[in-house]
């Protein structure tokens, strides 16, 4: 028996209610099923454990509509790359404006257009620009020359440029949060309803999100508990300015919740939250957390994978099993005794194979550091890259400090077990920072971003049309390049 993490009420199964309605003597709240990060981003964990139904559908009118609205510059031209589990009815026409002009434009069906057509008389140049879509331009283009010819200017004196298209490059991205009316609350209220969804889901206590949840409003409240993650140490900056050539599935969602360590005075329980290993952020669900020590992640890939056609009937008889086993097909439940028995089964079983987008996060960061490894010794060596996919991250770790390098393969030995695997308790939760003479001390992460915030925002702002650019680049492209995709050489 569970409770809404809202309304605090009793949840039933609506099945059961219908089957027998008379065994209740009060109209009960029924489960549902509640996306943690929103099914229109892709999210894939989900519960009906945490929500109830009218609650769900309340967060949805509320937060969630919004949300994802602020996202479909991405969305929408990702979307043939992207897997999602259903297809919303949303409306695929983006408004914006660009920012260099100033202009309105509408974003469809990945084109970028002036939304009104109009025109600019650029005295200084003589030049006359006219802004249309493709398909009106020329009857606009000669309902100009007449208007302006009206106007006695003298036509022949002036160029005529036709701007139909705006340049699809980052300066769209930026319109995106400035020209939404209350941006960043809308943007912070989903932050803060993926971080508290996933706080419960992880079993806390909801009387214990003291910053997120009015317990007695029975409300999701905003009490300037979010902070954007930027990366203050070395480590980090290199991951985050080669991501989307360090990691194998880029673009990916990652949420750690996790309570800060080395704070013997009061815990403060957070939820880092990394949509489209692009916006990134801390929520503070509790500044004075009073329960055990937590650490929870959840990380997803994104995109679609196809699964490519098998005829394992052409395939060598030797061969099956180890192809099948190599698919994941498994053969601990398999009795057939025939070669038809067998093709059968492993037909059938590839047929029922479907994309796992859950990911580990222990075996990404792992993949991680060993592009990153691979790359400070092609860049130290002066080798040559054989991994055409690190070529712009050994670029990068050319041109920083030898104390730089240092760093980062300090830090990676804090990320490392004994074992060689990887222990992800310290990303994003702390970094190392050198101190004098080969020392180096272990800070945290949100605290020395609180600093740094009230010192300069400047860095974060650049840090943050870094990133856009990086996920534009991605969404630009019609395919993904392969060598971004081919994490699996080694
Ligand atoms: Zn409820």
């Amino acid at each position: 028996m569970t409770n809404c993490f809202l309304c605090n009420e009793l949840m039933v199964n609506k099945d059961d209610h219908e089957r027998n309605p008379e065994k209740f003597t009060f109209k009960p709240k029924f489960r549902h099923k509640e996306h943690i990060i929103q099914n229109a981003l892709g999210g894939r964990l989900k519960t009906d454990g945490i929500l109830c139904e009218s609650c769900g559908s309340k967060l949805n009118d509320e937060i969630d509509t919004e949300f994802i609205s602020l996202f479909k510059l991405f969305t929408e031209k990702m979307k043939s790359k992207l897997a999602k589990e259903r297809n919303r009815n949303i409306s695929n026409e983006v408004k914006g404006r660009h920012m260099v002009s100033g202009k309105e434009i509408v974003y469809k069906d990945g084109r970028i257009t002036a939304k009104k057509p109009h025109f600019e008389i650029d005295e200084v140049k003589k030049r006359v620009c006219i802004y249309a879509n493709q398909f009106i331009m020329v009857q606009y283009k000669e309902h100009v020359r007449r208007t302006l010819l009206a106007q006695e200017l003298p036509l022949e004196h002036y160029s005529i440029e036709e701007i139909t298209e705006f340049a699809d490059d980052e300066n769209i991205g930026l319109y995106f949060s400035e020209g939404v009316n209350e941006f960043n609350a809308k943007w912070l209220m989903g932050y803060i309803k993926i971080a508290t969804e996933f706080a419960i889901y992880c079993g806390i206590n909801r009387t214990q999100l003291l910053r997120t949840l009015d317990t007695k409003a029975k409300k999701l409240i905003n009490t300037d508990c979010i902070l954007p993650f930027f990366p203050i140490g070395v480590f980090d900056m290199m991951i985050e300015q080669n991501r989307i050539f360090l990691e194998r599935y880029y673009p990916s969602h990652t949420l750690i919740l996790f309570t800060e360590q080395n704070r013997p005075d009061k815990k403060v329980l957070f939820c880092y939250i990394d949509l489209f290993s692009t916006f990134q952020f801390y929520v503070v669900l509790n500044d004075n957390y009073s329960g055990d020590d937590v650490f929870k992640t959840y990380c997803q890939k994104l995109e679609k994978e196809i699964k490519p056609e098998v005829d394992f009937r052409k395939l060598r008889l030797k061969h099956i099993r180890p192809v099948s086993e190599s698919v994941g097909i498994s053969f601990d439940k398999y009795e057939g005794k025939t070669i038809e028995e067998l093709y059968q089964y492993v037909e059938a079983e590839y047929a029922k194979l479907t994309t796992i987008y859950e990911l580990d996060l222990s075996e990404e960061l792992y993949q991680i550091i060993l592009n990153m490894v691979s790359a400070i010794a092609v860049a130290t060596s002066n080798g040559t890259v054989s991994n055409p996919r690190l070529s712009i991250p050994v670029e990068s770790f050319t041109y920083i400090s030898d104390e730089w390098r240092g760093t980062v393969l300090r830090e990676l030995k804090l990320h490392l077990n004994p074992d060689d695997t990887i222990n992800p308790k310290y990303f994003r939760q702390q970094f190392l920072e050198p101190k004098g003479e080969d020392g180096y001390e272990i800070l945290s992460t949100p605290s020395e971003i609180i600093h740094e915030m009230k010192r300069n925002e400047t860095p974060m702002v650049v840090y943050g049309h870094m990133k856009f650019s990086h996920l534009s680049y991605y969404a630009s492209k019609s395919t993904k390049p392969n060598f971004i995709k081919d994490g699996t050489n080694h």
